[in-house]
């Protein structure tokens, strides 16, 4: 291969998303409605979320095809590079042998693999006639993506954003409002959930699962208005599968293919995204692949975490969601990875790891920003937080891999970049980032409440 970036010719980016639930050995259980626990039925879904996005979720067939409506918007920025990262292969000091890539979503406008599925979402809502849509955002980056994508579509957005990260990111929110959309910091006085956190601490920093529960009460209490999330569910994860499908196309051009699969972990969705994909290609071609999510010490729903059904918001509005979970009251440290900050994991990952189909790790804050660093003055490209996790366990892979003398190509998705993020660089470099030690009488508290929920 002569040249580093590989890029594919214009039309050769996917038509159809993959949707994984097809090709799993074990199918997710259902999502129940709380006050029956029957499954959730199609109507009660359609009150909170756009109806093709109902069907899409309970949607068993392989392929979905990709409405050229959206396809052309993708064409913005699609495809993303596949890029061998030969200047970290360098400063890592790696035998030949030894290959690490990344697939590079922070070239999206929005600046992460997010406007994958807010385009998606914001296409179908759009054409169920609907004005109006709510969503939350953690780290600002799914904020950013569907503000960007209601403005191409002319809908109104009203965003709830974690209240730490909109003070820490004062321009996410500048970027959320250039396009359009209006920005409360959550907890916010705009709800009844956002009034009881407040209530409970007035200095409440927020979290996910808070400003989720705002958003779908903002929904309940407007009926002409629908709720977007950015993460766990599967349709979600299924518009983001476009990564991984492109970069199986992008190694067969370059005659290569990954031994190691990695992505940073918040509910799912760039994991799943690039990896998925690959997954299918281990399922049902037999290749042998590993599946990597890198998860935060702080946040370890996958490595810490228990199998039960929970709800996805603090408020408990949503179904019962069957996942793996610190349990909907846990409330996240606030690390700088703000799209990581969530109680649970996305019902078709669960069902994966369950099955030993994946495997995850989990890495502390500094270490992760210390990668990011290095990254940045390898490679040139500040990544964001979240996606530094990504590349500290891609390191590791890499490293493990040298000290037992074999060959290894690795991937990993860059799922953003940090330049609006650069809080979180200037705590690291002043040494003043800490580490968050969480014991198992701490993340006991909140999973054991889960009991009474089934
Ligand atoms: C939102 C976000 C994540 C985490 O969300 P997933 O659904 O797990 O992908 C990771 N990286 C970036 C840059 C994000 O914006």
């Amino acid at each position: 291969m002569k040249t580093k970036k590989i890029i594919l010719p214009d039309g050769e980016m996917p038509t159809r998303w993959y949707n994984v639930v097809a090709d799993m050995p074990t199918r997710p259980l259902p999502m129940l409605n709380p006050a029956t626990k029957e499954p959730v039925t199609k109507e009660l879904m359609s009150r909170i979320f756009v109806d093709e996005l109902v069907d899409q979720e309970l949607s068993e067939d392989r392929w979905i095809e990709i409405p050229e409506r959206v396809q052309e918007i993708y064409k913005i920025w699609r495809c993303t590079p596949l890029v061998r990262a030969t200047e970290l292969e360098k400063a890592l000091d790696l035998p030949k042998g030894i290959k690490i890539y990344y697939k590079n979503e922070s070239t999206s406008p929005a600046g992460s693999h997010k406007p994958n599925s807010a385009v998606a979402q914001a296409y179908y809502a759009a054409k169920q006639g609907l004005k109006r849509i709510t969503t939350e955002t953690g780290g600002g980056q799914w904020g950013s993506a569907l503000s960007m994508a209601s403005a191409m579509f002319g809908l109104d957005l009203r965003v709830y954003m974690v209240k730490v990260s909109y003070q820490q990111k004062p321009y996410r929110g500048l970027m959320m409002n250039t396009w359009g959309a209006d920005v409360f910091p959550s907890p916010s006085d705009t709800t009844e959930a956002g009034r009881a956190a407040l209530a409970r601490d007035p200095d409440d920093g927020g979290s996910l699962g808070t400003a989720v529960s705002e958003a779908v009460e903002m929904v309940m209490t407007h009926p002409d208005a629908r709720y977007c999330l950015g993460s766990v569910l599967n349709h979600v994860v299924l518009h983001q599968t476009v990564i991984g499908e492109e970069a199986l196309r992008q190694f067969e051009i370059a005659g290569d293919y990954p031994d190691v699969v990695i992505g940073c972990f918040g509910g799912g969705s760039n994991f799943g995204g690039i990896a998925y994909p690959f997954l299918r290609e281990n399922l049902v071609n037999g290749r042998k692949t590993r599946l990597i999510a890198a998860e935060p010490t702080s946040c370890p729903k996958l490595t810490r975490g228990k199998f039960e059904y929970d709800f996805g918001d603090l408020a408990g509005f949503t179904p019962l969601i069957p996942m793996f979970t610190l349990g909907h009251e846990f409330h996240p440290a606030d690390i700088h990875a703000g799209g990581l900050r969530y109680h649970g994991a996305g019902m078709t990952a669960s069902q994966l790891l369950r099955d030993g189909l994946f495997e995850a790790v989990d890495i502390d804050q500094v270490e992760s920003l210390a990668a990011g660093v290095l990254f940045a003055k390898t490679e040139g490209i500040i990544p964001a937080p979240e996606s530094t996790h990504a590349i500290y366990a891609a390191i590791v892979e890499a490293q493990r891999a040298q000290e037992a003398g074999e060959e290894k190509t690795i991937v990993f998705n860059l799922s953003g970049h940090g330049v609006i993020d650069l809080y979180a660089y200037e705590q690291y470099l002043a040494g003043a980032l800490k580490n968050t030690v969480l014991s198992d009488a701490e993340i006991a508290k909140t999973i054991d409440t889960l009991e009474k929920l089934v």
